[in-house]
């Protein structure tokens, strides 16, 4: 591939610089040849993290990508330059950009080997980086089983957020292919913290067309998975082993796990990591510690948190309920990225500390005081808004309602080309007449035919 190049002060780039761009504290990276590029290990993680580049506050490189004050300062100026709110045509958005195309390009090259792990059943160690107990042991993770043919967005929405405890379809994320920084994550969405993907990689490849067997080719892959961008709770993703075609039946299982979810908006990583330690040094004791995890957005609802004596033991792990919640999500809809869990508070946003600017918000404020949703609803959706016990503020959501489209069995789990859908209600789809009937169930209590949908 012979990328285009420009000319920029007399030097030759590979992309296109606004001439009033004084790209004052832009690394050189930027301005090099993406074809040639090679991916740095970044010196803190000892892993290559977003698309191989490297904060220079870490390393001595000059080519390192500082995150902050230069992200910011950058941020305004790529405003005035490349025009506000999506910064998208910046040099540094590019440059990335042509890196996921070289990126897209190799993912493509063998679909016979994608192809063929596609049906293989994978054993994945998730691991949550940031949090350790005295003797520096990352205590908390989850193994699951799952198909190679599984998309990485489906895996993200109805296996790892519903296994590791967290709240389905409430902030981004993105998954970096370890072997080269590749970024990968959800298009077309609506999520708050997209509004830091400027400090995380810039740009990202869609999610939705690629599946595990794309990126993890053999036991020694891994893929990192980054959790709300704008705390950024970090995991790993090692693979456990990669069962013959034989062994598979591509049914997901959540196999063992250990530790609990830290709380939603909880606050960074590192002062959680304080948190918790404050938490163990005092025999779980500490009112307000254990008050701000009942109230999170991913406890709240749990059924164990309603009974008077329960207490949130950082190493306490329920493999059972940890089992439901993944059957749960299974058999749901996918969550509509479009409208994810939004807090307003009278006519404007809170909760989650974004700000105006981003895909289809600013034309949509007027929406705000209409008590509905602040994006647009697109067809086969609603925007359904809960009032919040005791609270001022209403979650708005946008929950699919129409013909679901084809995703995995909601009973195994299987990523399938034959998939049937359930003829009564449309919402949910099976591998087979086992499944749907081994399903039934669970399902009759929500199957309510198709067309007889009240709002
Ligand atoms: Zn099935
Ligand atoms: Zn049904």
């Amino acid at each position: 591939m012979t990328l285009p190049t420009y000319k920029h002060k007399g030097k030759t780039v590979w992309v296109k610089i606004n001439p009033k761009d004084d790209l004052l504290g832009v690394p050189p990276v930027f301005l090099t040849n993406p074809e040639t590029y090679t991916p740095r290990v970044d010196p803190e993680s000892g892993r290559i993290e977003e698309w191989g580049l490297v904060d220079p506050q870490q390393g001595d490189d000059p080519n390192d990508v500082p995150e902050m004050p230069y992200e910011y300062i950058r941020m305004f100026a790529k405003q005035t330059l490349y025009g506000f709110g999506g910064d998208k045509e910046s040099p540094e958005v590019q440059w990335c950009k042509l890196r996921a195309a070289l990126k897209e390009k190799k993912l493509k090259a063998d679909p016979a080997a994608v192809k063929a792990r596609q049906a293989q059943d994978y054993i994945l160690k998730i691991r949550f980086e940031d949090l350790q107990d005295k003797k520096g042991d990352k205590f908390c993770w989850r193994v699951v089983k799952v198909s190679g043919g599984m998309k990485l967005s489906v895996f993200s929405d109805k296996v790892l957020l519903p296994a590791m405890g967290w709240c389905r379809n409430y902030h981004a994320y993105t998954f970096i292919d370890r072997s080269d920084g590749g970024l990968f994550g959800p298009k077309e969405s609506n999520y708050i913290d997209l509004s830091h993907l400027h400090c995380h990689g810039q740009y990202f490849i869609d999610d939705d067309k690629y599946t595990l067997a794309h990126i993890l080719v053999d036991e020694k892959s891994e893929l990192g998975y980054n959790y709300d961008l704008g705390d950024f709770w970090r995991h790993n993703i090692t693979v456990e082993k990669i069962l013959p075609a034989e062994e598979s039946n591509g049914k997901v299982e959540l196999l063992s796990g250990s530790g609990a979810c830290p709380p939603e908006d909880g606050s960074l990583p590192e002062r959680w990591q304080k948190t918790y330690d404050k938490l163990m040094n005092s025999n779980l004791r500490g009112p307000e510690i254990q008050k701000k995890v009942k109230d999170a957005l991913n406890y709240k609802d749990e059924p164990e948190v309603k009974s008077k004596s329960w207490r949130y033991d950082p190493h306490h792990f329920d493999l059972a309920r940890a089992k439901t919640r993944l059957q749960e999500a299974l058999a749901s809809r996918a969550s509509d990225k479009t409208g994810p869990k939004m807090f307003m508070m009278g006519g404007g946003m809170g909760g989650i500390g974004g700000f105006p600017g981003m895909g289809g918000l600013s034309a949509n404020l007027a929406n705000l005081n209409l008590g509905g949703s602040p994006f647009p609803v697109p067809s086969g959706s609603q925007a359904t808004v809960q009032k919040e016990k005791g609270r001022s503020s209403r979650m708005v959501e946008h929950i699919r309602v129409g013909d679901e489209p084809k995703g995995i069995c909601g009973s195994c789990g299987r990523p399938d080309d034959k998939l049937l859908r359930c003829g009564r209600c449309r919402a949910i789809w099976y591998c087979g007449r086992e499944c749907q009937r081994s399903h039934w169930k669970a399902h009759k209590q929500v199957c309510v035919a198709s067309g007889d949908d009240v709002d």
